[in-house]
C-alpha cells in the first residue's frame, strides 16, 4: 500500500509495541486518535510524557512511584513486618485491587533463570534481603508456579534463614499469571498459604 502520511505510519508502527496490538487494531487506534478524539489524543500524549518523566521506582519496595518512598511503604496502618514479594508491579496491583493484603511489598524485577543465565542479581535479591533483614517477620512468596519460580523461592529461603517463609497454596495453576486471577481465586490461594520450613 502506497504510504499517504509517513507520520500516521510512524504511529500505527509505535502502537505496535503495546501487547496484542497487531498492525490492524494499531491503524484502528491510530485513525480513532486522529480523528475521532484529538483532544484526549492530546492529553494522552501529555500524560504519557510525564508518566515517563516521573514515574520512576519507590526505593524500598520498588513499585512504580513518583516519590522515593510510595503510598503503600509510607503508610503507618500498614504492617511493615510481614513482606508479600511478587514478581511484577502487576501482581502487586492485583493484591491491591483484591485488597487481600495489609502488609509491605517487595517488587522483584522478575525471576531467576538460571538456564536463561538470569542471576540473584539482576533480580533484585540483594535488595530484597536487605529489606528482609530490617525487621521483617514474615516473608509471604506470591511468586508464579513455574522452574523460575522454584529457583527463585528455594534461593529465597537459603538466604533467610530465621525467617517464617510462607507460600501461596497451590490454588494457583502451574505457570498461572497471577496478575489476572480473579479476587476469589487470589484469596482462597492467600488464606491458604503454606508455612515452607
Ligand atoms: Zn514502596
Amino acid at each position: 500500500m502506497k504510504s499517504f502520511s509517513p507520520l500516521f505510519d510512524e504511529l500505527q508502527r509505535s502502537l505496535q509495541v503495546l501487547p496484542g496490538v497487531g498492525p490492524r487494531s494499531a491503524q484502528r487506534m491510530a485513525l480513532n486518535l486522529i480523528e475521532r478524539t484529538p483532544s484526549e489524543a492530546s492529553k494522552l500524549a501529555t500524560v504519557l510524557a510525564q508518566a515517563l518523566r516521573d514515574i520512576s521506582h519507590c526505593h524500598t519496595c520498588y513499585v512504580l512511584s513518583e516519590s522515593e518512598t510510595c503510598q503503600i511503604c509510607a503508610d503507618p496502618k500498614r504492617d511493615a513486618h510481614r513482606l508479600m514479594v511478587v514478581e511484577s508491579p502487576g501482581q502487586l496491583m492485583a493484591f491491591e485491587r483484591a485488597g487481600l493484603h495489609d502488609g509491605h511489598y517487595f517488587v522483584l524485577n522478575g525471576l531467576i533463570s538460571p538456564l536463561d543465565g538470569i542471576s540473584p542479581d539482576q533480580v533484585r535479591i540483594p535488595q530484597l534481603l536487605k529489606r528482609v533483614g530490617d525487621g521483617v517477620t514474615e516473608v509471604v512468596l506470591a511468586l508464579t508456579s513455574s522452574v523460575e519460580g522454584e529457583a527463585t523461592a528455594h534461593y529465597i529461603k537459603a538466604q533467610c534463614p530465621g525467617v517464617t517463609l510462607t507460600r501461596l497454596a497451590r490454588g494457583i495453576p502451574m505457570g498461572g499469571d497471577i496478575e489476572s486471577l480473579d479476587p476469589n481465586t487470589l484469596e482462597l490461594a492467600l488464606g491458604a498459604r503454606e508455612s515452607w520450613s
